[in-house]
């Protein structure tokens, strides 16, 4: 099995370096990541300057390979599977494990969920995991998740244009209450922002949203989090809301 491993938090976050570690014992790895920290980035792509890869040693031993690269968590995927290994595509993309949550519609600014997004675009299936809770963080439990699904994705696939998105909360592996099939749930911040003075004299603004604790029904992400469990949620990129369909023809719009 050829994984290709991704993430937004840069090449040097642990949550990389842990997952790469143990998946290197069972698959032939090769890591692109951002060569710093690319969190909140979503799906964006560098258009108007030229990515710069430097391959990398991270001590996974013979046949792995690491690279950093100077662009966004999408331009790693595409990047890694259009230049970096053409001649042997990966069997699967996993990205993370992202040190934080990525919750309900978290997914539409998470570099992490965007890059699974690629490579399913791409027509690589993929699978996105985040440890939840805050710092100091522990990857164990998470990167046992992985391997669990990285084998039942190796052995079941997944269908086109669908990625897996996973949340792991911040308990050891044993004190993981299981482990549940999800929707998305909500999650809403409140829109803070430090009003602060550089040595300059101007004024600066710096985002500093926390999450607002919002009721959400037992078969959601956010939920099953809470109750410690792992949050597993198929998510699909069509964005079409089916549903509005035959309403929108009741509109009989015409020009
Ligand atoms: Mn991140």
């Amino acid at each position: 099995m050829h994984l290709l491993l991704v993430n937004d938090d840069g090449i040097m976050a642990k949550g990389i370096l842990a997952i790469a570690q143990r998946v290197s014992q069972f698959a032939t790895v090769t890591v692109v990541a951002p060569d710093r920290q690319q969190s909140a980035t979503s799906h964006s792509i560098t258009l108007h300057k030229p990515l710069h890869v430097d391959e990398v040693d991270l001590n996974l031993g013979a046949g792995h390979r690491a690279y950093a690269v100077n662009g966004t968590p999408a331009d790693c995927v595409k990047l890694g599977i259009g230049a970096l290994c053409p001649e042997h595509p990966p069997d699967l993309v996993v990205s993370g494990i992202n040190a934080g949550p990525n919750l309900g519609l978290d997914i539409i600014y998470s570099g992490t969920a965007s890059a699974a997004a690629e490579a399913v675009l791409l027509g690589i299936p993929a699978i996105a995991v985040s440890r939840t809770g805050t710092e100091p963080y522990d990857y164990e439990a998470a990167v046992m998740v992985s391997e669990l699904l990285i084998r039942k994705a190796a052995t079941h696939g997944l269908p086109e244009l669908t990625y897996l998105n996973v949340n792991v909360p911040p308990r050891r592996y044993e004190d993981l209450s299981g482990i549940v099939i999800t929707r998305t749930g909500i999650r809403k911040y409140h829109n803070n922002y430090d009003r602060r003075v550089d040595p300059l004299g101007r004024t600066y603004y710096w985002q500093a949203g926390k999450a607002i604790k919002l009721h959400n029904a037992p078969d959601t992400d956010v939920h099953a989090v809470e109750q410690g469990m792992v949050s597993v949620t198929p998510i699909h990129l069509d964005f079409t809301n089916g549903s509005l369909l035959a309403t929108l023809h009741t509109w009989e719009l015409s020009l």
